[in-house]
């Protein structure tokens, strides 16, 4: 039987971490700190910086298209800014957050200059108080969520092109989860057909068109990893998290407080009480946010 509380719930970022490794998935998207019961998660200088543009970007999907080129993108940047400004956006310095907040400027100057399609009309998939969201399998109670950037509305095929924005230097991966999620999710929620897939790379101004995939394999591969993180809680749920959520490489060490790698050792310090951790408040999933002291 299907239902929503108990099932297994999967994301691009989590997908993600799973496939780094299993430890890094139980402690970004499983463990709960004993003092508060929230699950508990790094700001960095970079998601800030994300979150920022991203926010006035897909903010302008509210006003009709003929619209949203009256609207101040720079004073909304500025407004948004302050969301993320000082340690709870990661930045230890002011140095550090003006480099970052430059760059946010010119991604959002370069829009400004040529905001291609984003005076074209767009779509929202419905959601409510959580990213959008669906059922990968019924069978297996597995539900699927993420937030597509941008949806353009192609009127001479009467379908729809998928936008997203990158803040980041690096091109997204071959081989990503990216837009097969984000096929999914647009064949799940509404009825248009996916035609055109492109990356806009923000701080270089550049488009990048995508192949798309096709929906079954799309479907056949997320399901795939879906199925490996389920499997891998059940086993957790009845054996213990350390018979499945374990290191293949080279573990932290709280005795020593060595080993470990750049994408778990924030989260072993973080449990293990580590002085080179921040406490900077509660995020908006209401997660316990921390940052690496400088
Ligand atoms: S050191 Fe091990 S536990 Fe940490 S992220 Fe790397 S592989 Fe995973």
């Amino acid at each position: 039987m299907v239902d929503k509380y108990t099932a297994v719930w999967v994301s691009h970022s989590s997908m993600g971490d799973f496939l780094k490794c299993p430890r890094l998935y139980y402690l970004h998207n499983m463990y709960k700190s004993g003092k508060t019961g929230h699950k508990v998660s790094i700001v960095s200088p970079h998601m800030s910086l994300g979150i920022a543009v991203h926010e006035v970007l897909e903010g302008l999907a509210d006003y009709p298209a003929n619209e949203r080129l009256n609207r101040d993108l720079r004073a909304k940047f500025e407004e948004t800014w302050l969301k993320v400004s000082g340690k709870k956006g990661g930045f230890t310095n002011i140095e550090e957050e003006e480099e970052f907040k430059l760059r946010g400027k010119d991604m959002i100057n370069n829009v400004i200059k040529d905001p291609r399609f984003l005076t074209n009309k767009c779509i929202k998939l419905k959601r409510d108080t959580m990213p959008c969201n669906f059922y990968l399998s019924e069978d297996h109670n597995i539900i699927l969520n993420g937030l597509v950037d941008w949806l353009e509305y192609l009127p001479l095929t009467d379908s729809l092109h998928i936008v997203d924005f990158k803040t980041g230097k690096h091109e997204e991966k071959e081989g990503s989860l990216q837009l097969p999620i984000y096929l999914l999710l647009c064949n799940a929620l509404q009825k248009r057909k996916v035609t055109k897939a492109s990356y806009w790379y923000l701080e270089s101004d550049k488009m990048v068109e995508a192949i798309l995939p096709d929906l079954e394999t799309a479907e056949k591969n997320v399901l795939e990893i879906a199925m490996k993180v389920k499997e891998a809680r059940r086993i957790a749920k009845k054996d213990g998290e350390n018979k499945v959520f374990i290191c293949p490489d080279g573990a932290y060490d709280p005795v020593t407080k060595e080993g470990g790698c750049m994408n778990c050792r924030p989260y072993e310090w973080i449990i293990n009480n580590d002085e080179r951790m921040e406490y900077v408040g509660v995020g908006g999933f209401n997660q316990d946010m921390y940052i690496v002291k400088k």
